[in-house]
């Protein structure tokens, strides 16, 4: 029978199991939220194990990136590098000894054999096999030697590998909990390599092993991986093992309907964090990308706990939408408490405009910063932002804005508005917001004119810009002393 129903019957263990090649993705990132997920709706545990087996393109540099990115979105494991757990070591290079006893336990029981072809006979095959437009398949050349040629190649031959016999016949089939059921023809399946020559295992036997010993429960990982499931569960099998329940969660494809490339979400999560992005954003994202709860876009790390489960998981591929992720980080912008996007935008400020940096005892230029932080963060879309922003907070006028000022700056008029609007807001005892409010509409009744009459010229004197936020707000913050000296500025501009 098939179901997508999430059937947990004992403890859910999960684990995300990333090959440290390279730094954490999107994908992975959002294999590793899935999983967390779960075992978080289930009260279950998550482990983290880190499958660096392929000796050439593991380094340690993606293990820390990997660690970060995940302790930057917030996926804590229970298990894993770091901390350790009931079934350490967490990396898979330390458990080569594992491997190789239950690699001999399948030679003993004649569920695996050695093969001894060469590369060279392997790559004939291959080509062999492209000619006849056949899948390249090994054609069981040593699982069929006779005990006297096995004897004498596994004396000659150095390079021999550990080669899974497959039964020749029957199906694999298991019940996805993403897609419901699949099914294999085991003839298609290949004898596959478990062992390398080198005594490394490789991947799809490695994983059945560690899965099995740590008590997975459920295997829910990128369906780039469906077709090494059915190899998995024969492994199972041939131990006499229960296999956990597999998911698979469909691919991210690009707007294009390509697959992700550097151009969009093929970067690291830690670059998106160096580009502004929040992490509650970047969750709330990725959350989204192939699972759904009714049309509801926005969703707090509780509420994915609450409402996440595998049948909610969409067939068809996920599409990664760059516009998405930056709506959704203005909104966890602006619901941030300033004092945190303070704490973010500060790095970044203090880079651009050296002469800011600030210590703790300027206390006048923090309480500034943080004005006009507090200011701008409605309009951020990403903490980088900040930078161009607040230019004029921090720097001189030296030029208007050309289309603004061909409307605004309207020679004498305009003079005789700043000059008024200097005097009133110079003779200001309290330059509050309220207080800066009354002066221009006072002066917009004085003079007859729309207040948008005075707030247009004087944003254009006082920021060089033709759009920011509240002109009040803006001008409390930049302080008397800075706007009466841009106004005075702006009117000698004017001539
Ligand atoms: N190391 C594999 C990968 O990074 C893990 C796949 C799995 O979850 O089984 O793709």
């Amino acid at each position: 029978m098939s179901s997508r129903e999430t059937i947990v019957n004992g403890a859910v263990r999960v684990r995300f199991a990333p090959s440290p090649t390279g730094a954490l993705h999107l994908g992975g990132a959002r294999t590793a939220l899935f999983n967390w997920l779960f075992a978080k709706h289930f009260d279950g545990t998550f482990v983290l194990r880190i499958e660096d087996t392929d000796q050439e393109r593991s380094t340690q540099e993606a293990v820390e990136t990997i660690l970060k990115g995940l302790s930057w979105l917030g996926i804590y494991w229970e298990e894993g590098p770091r901390d350790g757990g009931p079934f350490e070591p967490y990396f898979q290079t330390q458990r080569l000894h594992i491997y190789k006893k239950y690699a001999e336990q399948l030679i003993k029981e004649g569920k695996a054999y050695y093969c001894y072809c060469t590369t060279d006979e392997l790559k004939k095959e291959r080509e062999k096999a492209a000619k006849n437009k056949a899948a390249p398949k090994y054609n069981k050349k040593c699982r069929f030697l006779n005990a006297e040629d096995a004897k004498e190649l596994h004396v000659s031959r150095r390079n021999k590998v550990l080669r899974f016999k497959m039964p020749e016949e029957g199906k694999t089939i298991f019940n996805d909990l993403c897609r419901g059921e699949v099914k294999f023809e085991n003839e298609l399946l290949d004898d596959f390599i478990i062992m390398k020559s080198d005594g490394f295992p490789t991947y799809n036997f490695a994983a059945v092993v560690d899965d099995h010993l740590m008590e997975i429960s459920h295997v829910i990982r990128g369906d780039d991986h469906l077709s090494n499931t059915p190899r998995q569960i024969q492994i199972y099998q041939a131990f006499g093992w229960n296999p956990p329940h597999f998911g698979h969660i469909p691919m991210i494809l690009g707007k294009d309907k390509a697959r992700l490339s550097k151009r969009h979400g093929a970067q690291s999560v830690t670059e998106y964090a160096k580009e502004g992005f929040l992490p509650e954003a970047m969750v709330n994202f990725l959350a989204r990308l192939g699972w759904g709860h009714k049309d509801q876009e926005i969703f707090s790390r509780k509420e994915l706990i609450e409402l996440f489960t595998l049948d909610k998981v969409t067939n068809s591929p996920a599409v990664f939408d760059s516009d998405k992720l930056t709506w959704l980080n203005s909104h966890y912008i602006k619901e941030s408490l300033p004092e945190r996007i303070f704490d973010l935008a500060l790095p970044y400020l203090e880079k651009a405009y050296p002469k800011l940096k600030l210590d703790d005892k300027d206390a006048a230029g923090i309480a500034y910063l943080k004005k006009v932080i507090t200011v701008l963060q409605e309009r951020l879309r990403l903490i980088t932002d900040i930078v161009p922003a607040s230019e004029y907070f921090f720097k001189d006028i030296t030029s208007y804005d050309e289309k603004a000022a061909a409307k605004h700056f309207k020679g004498e008029e305009t003079t005789k508005i700043l000059e008024d609007l200097k005097r009133s807001l110079s003779e200001l005892k309290t330059f509050d917001k309220p207080s800066i409010e009354d002066v221009f509409k006072g002066l917009a009744e004085k003079l007859k004119v729309k207040l948008g009459g005075v707030i247009h010229p004087a944003r254009l004197a006082l920021t060089g810009r033709a759009v920011t936020p509240g002109m009040y707000d803006v001008i409390e913050v930049l302080g008397k002393e800075k706007v009466i000296e841009r106004l005075e500025k702006a009117i000698k501009f004017m001539g």
